[in-house]
């Protein structure tokens, strides 16, 4: 099932087809879709349920082998969004009775500690990385500071981005957005943790027949009520014509595919 985008410009090594259907790898670069890509990685894809753990180090070890054998192949210059909802998530009202504000700083924080594991495991796959905060924290971290933060990529450095955008009321995915554009990348592949491998006209968990699209339009995804990220990150991209592309992070593999432009989950348009 697909639903045609508008764009005409692929990224970088690669072709949109003008219909808007499927992209069209180049024959000189065909490993090498995305120049510069936002990961979206969410908390809990950092927990483990059936270990109890709240960072399984298993877990993360997979996912940062992946991506540093990833942007040491491909060359791919990659920003990681690490949210914080396997700690504390003020968004949904966790922590009844305390201040909104002061839980959704909770949870900021709570994306540094798991900012902080990711950059160990990269580290430790022999892929150097920066972390830079939103919240400023001089003793464990850099400040986010954009040009700082394209720097780093354009040494070949794996930027990861903690405490969101360091303002309450927001959910990581709005920061993923909003950083993806500040540093000029081409997408923000956007993993989910939850089985769900794309963007379906139903929820598939409770629907047997539903459909995943291809590719869909922002509008359709705001129209359907689709919630594959928060409506004002789905809105931010579409006013800055930042595409999405929503794939399984927890299938061994797909964090690749996704980085070399393979046919995978879903792109929003
Ligand atoms: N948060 C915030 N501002 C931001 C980013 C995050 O206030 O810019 C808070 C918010 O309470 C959120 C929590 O941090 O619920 C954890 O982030 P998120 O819910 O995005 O984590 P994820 O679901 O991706 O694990």
């Amino acid at each position: 099932m697909s639903a045609a985008g508008p764009g005409s410009t692929g990224p970088q090594g690669a072709e949109v087809s003008p219909s808007g259907s499927a992209p069209v790898a180049i024959a000189t670069a065909p490993s090498r879709r995305w120049r510069r890509a936002v990961l979206k990685i969410s908390g809990e894809a950092l927990a483990s349920e059936a270990n109890n753990e709240t960072i399984d180090a298993m877990v993360v070890h997979r996912m940062a082998k992946e991506i540093a054998e990833t942007v040491m192949e491909l060359g791919t210059e990659l920003a990681v969004m690490v949210g914080g909802g396997n700690i504390w998530r003020g968004s949904t009202g966790q922590g009844e009775g305390i201040d909104r504000a002061t839980s959704d700083t909770m949870g900021m924080l709570g994306t540094v500690i798991n900012a902080l594991a990711l950059q160990d495991a990269i580290e430790r796959e022999g892929q150097p990385t920066r972390v830079l905060s939103a919240i400023s924290m001089a003793e464990v971290c850099e400040p986010y500071i954009r040009r700082r933060a394209v720097r780093h990529l354009e040494k070949g450095r794996v930027v990861i981005f903690a405490a969101g955008m360091g303002q309450p009321y927001f959910t990581t995915d709005t920061p993923a957005a909003l950083r993806a554009a500040e540093i000029e990348a081409q997408v923000i592949l956007k993993g989910t943790h939850s089985g769900v491998d794309g963007v379906y006209d139903a929820d598939p968990r409770l629907n047997a027949g539903a459909q995943r699209f291809d590719e869909i339009g922002f509008m359709e995804v705001v129209a359907r009520d689709l919630r594959v990220m928060d409506l004002t990150a789905i809105t931010f991209c579409r006013d800055n014509r930042l595409p999405i592309l929503v794939f399984d992070l927890m299938t061994p593999g797909n964090i690749r595919t996704a980085l070399s432009g393979e046919a995978i989950g879903t792109l929003i348009r």
